[in-house]
Formats: C-alpha cells, sequence, structure tokens
C-alpha cells in the first residue's frame, strides 16, 4: 500500500510574515492527519526559516528547482547539496513553468534528476501535457517521452522512492481540474511505463497529481488506485484548505 503525499508548491509566493502565518495554522492542524504526509515547497530564501519553523514536526519541506550542477560560475544557480544542508527532503523538478517559462527540456530535467539523487534529495518529478496536444489526442506520447528521459538517465531503479507528479499543464491554476477518470488514466499509463521496466519500482512509487486540487476535488481524485496525492499550488497557501486536502487522502 502506498502512503500518500501530499506537497504544496508554493512557487513565488510568500513573505516572512505570510509564512509563519501559513505555517502556525498547518502545526496547529496537523495532529488531525494520519492519512498522509506533507510537504511545503516555499521558494529558496525562506528555506532556512521555514526549515527552522517545521524542525521537530512530521511537515518536511523541500526546494521547487535545483541546478543539476554541483558547485562554480553558475550565477543565480543552487546546487541539490545547498538546499539538502538545509534539511531539504524534496525538490521539485521539471515543473511545467519551467519547462515552458525557462526553456527546461526533458534532457535538463534528466540531469537534474540525477543530481538531485546524487545529493540525497527525493526528486518530485513533474509531467504533462498542455491543452493544445491532449485536443490532438499526444497526451501518452508527451508524457511517455518526458518519462522516458527520465527512466533513460539512470535506469527505472533510480526511481525508487522518487515521486511522480501528473500535472496537465491546462489544469494548472485554471480552476479547470482533470476528472478523476482522466487523472487516473494518465497515472495508470505512467505507472506502466515504469513497470515495463522494473516492476517493483513502479508498485512503490508514489505518483501525485497536480492542476487545481483543493478540498471539494481532492477525495474523488485520490480514491482513484493510481493517484496518490497531490502536488498543491494555489490551495497551498491557505492553511485550512492545505489540511482539508491532507485528511481527504
Ligand atoms: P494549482 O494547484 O494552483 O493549480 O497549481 C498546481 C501546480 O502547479 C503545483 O505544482
Amino acid at each position: 500500500m502506498r502512503r500518500a503525499l501530499i506537497a504544496g508548491n508554493w512557487k513565488m509566493n510568500g513573505s516572512r510574515e505570510a509564512n509563519r502565518e501559513l505555517l502556525d495554522g498547518i502545526k496547529a492542524g496537523i495532529g488531525e492527519v494520519s492519512g498522509s504526509d506533507l510537504a511545503v515547497c516555499p521558494p529558496f530564501v525562506y528555506i532556512p526559516e521555514v526549515a527552522e519553523q517545521l524542525a521537530g514536526t512530521p511537515v518536511k519541506w523541500g526546494a521547487q528547482n535545483v541546478s543539476h550542477e554541483s558547485s562554480g560560475a553558475f550565477t543565480g544557480e543552487v546546487a541539490p547539496a545547498m538546499v539538502r544542508e538545509f534539511g531539504c527532503v524534496y525538490v521539485i523538478i521539471g515543473h511545467s513553468e519551467r519547462r515552458t517559462l525557462y526553456g527546461e527540456t526533458d534532457e535538463e530535467v534528466a540531469k537534474k534528476f540525477v543530481a538531485a539523487r546524487a545529493a540525497g534529495l527525493t526528486p518530485i518529478v513533474c509531467v504533462g501535457e498542455t491543452l493544445e496536444e491532449r485536443e490532438q489526442d499526444v497526451t501518452e506520447d508527451v508524457v511517455g517521452r518526458q518519462m522516458d528521459a527520465v527512466i533513460a538517465a539512470e535506469g527505472a531503479a533510480a526511481l525508487a522512492g522518487a515521486v511522480i507528479a501528473y500535472e496537465p499543464v491546462w489544469a494548472i491554476g485554471t480552476g479547470r481540474t482533470a476528472t478523476p477518470e482522466q487523472a487516473q488514466a494518465v497515472h495508470a499509463f505512467i505507472r506502466q511505463r515504469v513497470a515495463a521496466k522494473d516492476a517493483n519500482v513502479a508498485e512503490g512509487l508514489q505518483i501525485l497529481y497536480g492542476g487545481s486540487m483543493k478540498p471539494e476535488n481532492a477525495a474523488e481524485l485520490m480514491a482513484k488506485p493510481d493517484i496518490d496525492g497531490g502536488l498543491i499550488g494555489g490551495a497551498s497557501l491557505k492553511a485550512d484548505q492545505f489540511l482539508a486536502i491532507a485528511k481527504a487522502a
């Protein structure tokens, strides 16, 4: 049985004060969450403070991106070992906003996956199709290609303990959620893609859904057999909504 993971992707949101309030709210309600693990991914600069505020709680934290390089003349970049030093357990890799706004390729995402693992981080690898791709009926081609790049990097065994997030681009921040059936179909496809290489790794792989997940739709999405939690954007910025999603798992 796979345990559910509810991870908050704060994106470029927050302030020291707002973060404290949010984390205080999460900490106050965490005792009522039993069926899932929780994590938050703040912007880099807030990681040390978030780490202090969450130390000793069951809530883990992570980064939203990392460099695939480990050190050197890479102005503006942050290395995996640096965030690990501040207690990050997770790192989001290949979010669609990174892919589309910052030109990250499948190859780049695969390199980041390898670097993150080498530093002892758990990558949360994001995959997903655009609306145009869905309408052209090439969702499986796109998601298959994105998965294959990561699988090819170090073999399927490297996905043991990693996390995949299926985030249909058309559902991100749009209020438009994939139906549980649409999401389940792609989650099952992702698991099969890994199972073709390593059935055991596929069975244990946590595959999260992301894209306008909220308290109202979380339970029916996570009731599907291959949906093992959520990667939450907007709703992770409100303690009550984030906790309600966690309780729905
Ligand atoms: P929303 O939950 O705001 O749609 O964002 C989803 C997402 O991109 C999480 O990484």
